[in-house]
């Protein structure tokens, strides 16, 4: 496999990893209606980052190699600011006005 082929599998790895916690936090949501579609929630980046934090420093979150914690903060604003900005589904949005 070549590298950057692996860089951009890593950086999607990294990506989803960032998705979840965010999810798990509550900071995201995916629609009950449409999987794959995400809107903001009610926590906070803030809240994502110390819970990130707070699980890497107790083991619960492993961090795959070559991945620091500043790699997983930016993984998780990444994820956030890609699916923050609207706090309900677009698609479910479009189908009540239609
Ligand atoms: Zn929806």
């Amino acid at each position: 496999m070549g590298g950057a082929k692996r860089a951009m599998e890593e950086q999607q790895d990294r990506f989803q990893m960032g998705l979840a916690l965010c999810i798990e936090v509550d900071a995201i949501e995916e629609c009950e209606h449409h999987p794959g579609t995400y809107y903001q929630s009610s926590a906070d980046l803030d809240d994502v980052y110390k819970f990130a934090n707070a699980g890497v420093s107790a083991g619960r979150i492993k961090l795959p190699d070559r991945m620091s914690r500043r790699d997983l903060t930016d993984a998780i604003k990444a994820a956030y600011e890609d699916n923050s900005g609207l706090d309900y589904c677009s698609s479910c949005d479009k189908i009540a006005r239609s």
